[in-house]
């Protein structure tokens, strides 16, 4: 196995804040990187070297740019698995196409997990209302009715309460590759971010805790104050999917914390916007970690130096930029994106705070 000397060039398939946070760090290592999206003026494409605009879709488009990089990877898992696959006889892309199919599919994700013996809500597949129907009666109600793929911040979601819903439901989310799921009363979200190398190693921070608004991640509380036994169970079965999925870069783990009992809920294959704390309180952040993974260079240290919350700047909260730079202990990053829809993440605070003195949730 031999890294990727300083120079060489880095795929990025997906051009928004996580690819720009990673392109980031791949310059500070010396690296250079190709961003392939099919939007004008990406968030990534600002601070890369060079940028294709085409569609996923588009072979040619695609082999052109798989040629000019020495490893390609990928900042969201929405992208269609096909041309994915296509490249991959081309040049390496990690994480691997074997761990983009499966978590790109919640149905694949949920039986994945449970082949490693790992806890999930309960779920079934679900094509029709007769599905739907017999979940209700398996499962007992509500649910939780998701898309299968595609779905992110809530969205191609519908709570099912009464069989009442099932037309509306269907009817919303225009889809017949859905997943029913148990509804889980949890006390709290959690999640763990790792990395594993090229060589197996592999680099866990501790589990942090995230707030949602609407949705969206609100904020995340790191570390989570957790029992230590918690934390190690969250570790162990990180580690059993990282090494399930021969991973190699950053996998993201979103649980729910049931008191008795911890559930996965989602697995994201790349940094995490759980993990973006890292970037201001770890030794190792996040992005330079998945570039040290994926380009045959040693993991660095997770090692927390101080408590952290990080806070999302939504839609127009960004405008509160002049304030938060006024702010002793707080560090602001802003994805230079023109137009703050709402909605749409624009940019992150964190708060630094010394070891055990940070705010709670
Ligand atoms: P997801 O896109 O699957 O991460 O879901 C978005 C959010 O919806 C989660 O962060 C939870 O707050 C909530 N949620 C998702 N699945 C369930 C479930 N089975 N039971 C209860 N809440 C859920």
């Amino acid at each position: 196995m031999s890294a990727l000397p300083p120079g060489s060039m880095i795929g990025i398939l997906g051009g928004g804040q996580l690819g720009r946070m990673l392109a980031i760090a791949a310059a500070r290592l010396g690296y250079h990187c190709h961003i392939f999206c099919p939007e004008a003026d990406p968030p990534a494409a600002e601070v890369a070297a060079k940028h294709t605009r085409a569609d996923y879709s588009d072979a040619a488009a695609m082999a052109a740019f798989a040629r000019s990089c020495a490893v390609v990877t990928y900042e969201f898992e929405n992208i269609p698995y096909e041309p994915v696959q296509a490249i991959a006889g081309l040049v390496p892309v990690r994480p691997g196409i074997e761990a983009l199919r499966i978590t790109q599919d919640r149905l694949f994700e949920k039986d994945f997990c449970t082949s490693r013996g790992i806890a999930t809500a309960p779920y079934r597949a679900v094509a029709n209302p007769a599905d739907l129907c017999a979940a209700a009666t398996a499962l007992g109600l509500p649910l939780i009715l998701k898309t299968r793929r595609m779905g992110y911040d809530g969205k191609g979601q519908f709570k099912i309460v009464s069989t009442e819903d099932t037309a509306p439901a269907f009817a919303a989310l225009k889809s017949d590759a859905l997943i029913a799921e148990g509804f889980i009363g949890f006390r709290r979200e959690l999640s763990v971010v790792l990395a594993r190398g090229l060589d197996g190693s592999i680099a866990s921070w501790e589990p942090v805790e995230n707030i949602h608004r609407n949705h969206i991640l609100w904020r995340t509380h790191a570390p989570a104050v957790i029992d230590e036994s918690l934390a190690v169970q969250v570790e162990q079965l990180a580690t059993s999917l990282v090494e399930g999925l021969d991973y190699v870069g950053v996998l993201a783990v979103e649980l729910f914390d049931c008191g008795t009992a911890i559930l996965v809920n989602e697995l994201a294959p790349r940094v995490h916007n759980s993990g973006h704390w890292t970037l201001d309180a770890a030794i190792t952040s996040q992005f330079e970690q998945h570039i040290r993974a994926i380009c045959g260079l040693p993991l660095g240290s997770p090692e927390r130096l101080c408590d952290a919350v990080m806070e999302n700047l939504i839609g127009d909260e960004v405008k509160t930029w002049p304030a938060l730079l006024t702010e002793p202990n707080a560090k602001l990053h802003l994805y230079g994106k023109a137009e703050a829809r709402p909605g749409r993440k624009m940019g992150h605070v964190t708060r630094l705070y010394p070891t055990g003195k940070s705010p709670q949730p």
